[in-house]
């Protein structure tokens, strides 16, 4: 149904198919070459912009310390990750608190630990990292519609209205802060690059606002994540975002751009990963049912969360791949009738595939190795291993090679 070459080279394909060969199903392989490829590619379409890892797409430490190396700043939620990325000898003032949602102790572990960049979106948010971050640098996300076209929205829970957005950051102001500049996601995988546009213009009027009312000169826009890793619908090429993107901050800020900052997640680490889960059980419903169901060791609570109500669509093979294919419903291992992945989306899988064989989860960098239960029905978490240049390495960063 789907044709692997189009996502992963036959190059890395092999490679992968020698490293995964002896592991038990089901795991995830990350390839941390196409990590690298897709940042230098996000490096060379935004020259002008900063770029901070949003480090839950995915905080395996293989990754974290390449991109420390290649020079990325990161986006930390909690201070679980700070603590993660600070072992790894990366410098405080290469992280921003991006959460909104923190504790006033969160606030202050930071701040002791030299962080001075804070996300907010509320008043008390705000109250607390005057007090417990003083003179930091803050700055404030505003909502964007972006529902329809993004394929994982994060709308609504996110970000305040444009004027709340102006009040916090005269407020910040008066608390002894520097009020910098402002935040915004688009949605991840946002498929409209015009979702840009609406946040660059809601954000100039903020920029020009404050300056003229109040004399605040923001000097930051941070425009989030949100670009597209390849699943199965068609998306722009990440050259079309930052031609665009570039356009409508040139439209609405001249030839004086303020600093940008981008948090890529999905982009980056998506495209990297290959998801291996054994066929458990083919069944049909009655003797004449047309479609099989396909019962997979993985599922929505080991590593394929994001196939909630179908959001992300990921290209699915299996290893024998070639000959006639049926419709099927495809789900996890679990006793929970909501580990369903695909019933909905037609997908096809061949006639004669059998228990015990594989199939391959394309795509599955993102928000998968980290966002799994830690033993529901005693299935263990699903187990994530970084294919490097050298060779392969666990989540904790331990090489596992011979
Ligand atoms: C999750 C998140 C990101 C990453 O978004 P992607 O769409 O995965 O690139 C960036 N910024 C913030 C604040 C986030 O919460």
């Amino acid at each position: 149904m789907f044709n692997r070459a189009e996502y992963v080279s036959d190059t890395e394909w092999n490679r992968f198919l020698e490293a995964s060969k002896n592991f038990a199903t089901p795991n995830i392989f990350i390839n941390l070459r196409t990590i690298k490829r897709r940042f230098i590619q996000l490096k060379d379409s935004f020259p002008f912009a900063q770029i901070y890892y949003a480090v839950k797409s995915n905080p395996g430490i293989p990754v974290i310390k390449m991109l420390a190396e290649l020079g990325s700043n990161f986006d930390i939620a909690s201070r679980y990750e700070l603590d993660k990325v600070l072992a790894l000898n990366v410098s405080p003032d290469k992280l921003s608190y991006g959460n909104t949602i923190k504790k006033a102790a969160d606030v202050k572990y930071f701040y002791d630990k030299g962080v001075r960049m804070f996300a907010t979106d509320s008043k008390e948010d705000l109250k607390n990292i005057a007090k417990y971050a003083p003179a930091s640098r803050v700055y404030v996300r505003i909502l964007v519609e972006n529902s329809s076209t993004a394929d994982w929205p994060l709308s609504r829970k996110f970000g305040c209205h444009p004027d709340m957005a102006y009040d916090l950051l005269v407020q910040a102001r008066e608390l002894g802060l520097t009020p910098y500049g402002i935040s915004f996601h688009a949605g991840s995988q946002q498929r409209d690059i015009g979702a840009w546009n609406d946040a660059i213009a809601k954000t100039k009027y903020l920029f020009e606002s404050l300056e003229d009312e109040e004399g605040i000169k923001l000097s930051m826009i941070n425009m989030g994540g949100g670009f597209p890793a390849h699943y199965i619908q068609e998306t722009n090429d990440l050259k079309d975002y930052a031609s665009e993107i570039t356009r409508y901050l040139h439209d609405d800020f001249g030839d004086d751009i303020p600093a940008i900052i981008l948090e890529p997640g999905r982009s980056l680490v998506g495209d990297s990963g290959i998801l291996t889960s054994e066929v458990v059980l083919i069944s049909r419903k009655n003797n004449t049912a047309l479609q099989r169901w396909v019962y997979l060791d993985a599922g929505k609570f080991n590593g394929l969360i994001e196939t909630l109500e179908e959001s992300i669509k990921y290209p699915v093979i299996t290893e024998k791949d070639g000959g006639r294919e049926g419709e099927v419903i495809i789900a996890g291992p679990t006793c929970d009738s909501a580990d369903i992945m695909y019933e909905d989306e037609k997908y096809k899988m061949p006639i004669d595939l059998k228990i015990g064989d594989k199939v391959y989860w394309l795509t599955t960098g993102a928000y998968t190795s980290s966002y799994a239960s830690v033993g529901f029905n005693g299935f263990p978490p699903i187990q994530a291993y970084y294919l490097t240049e050298d060779g392969i390495e666990d989540s904790e960063g331990n090489s596992l090679s011979c």
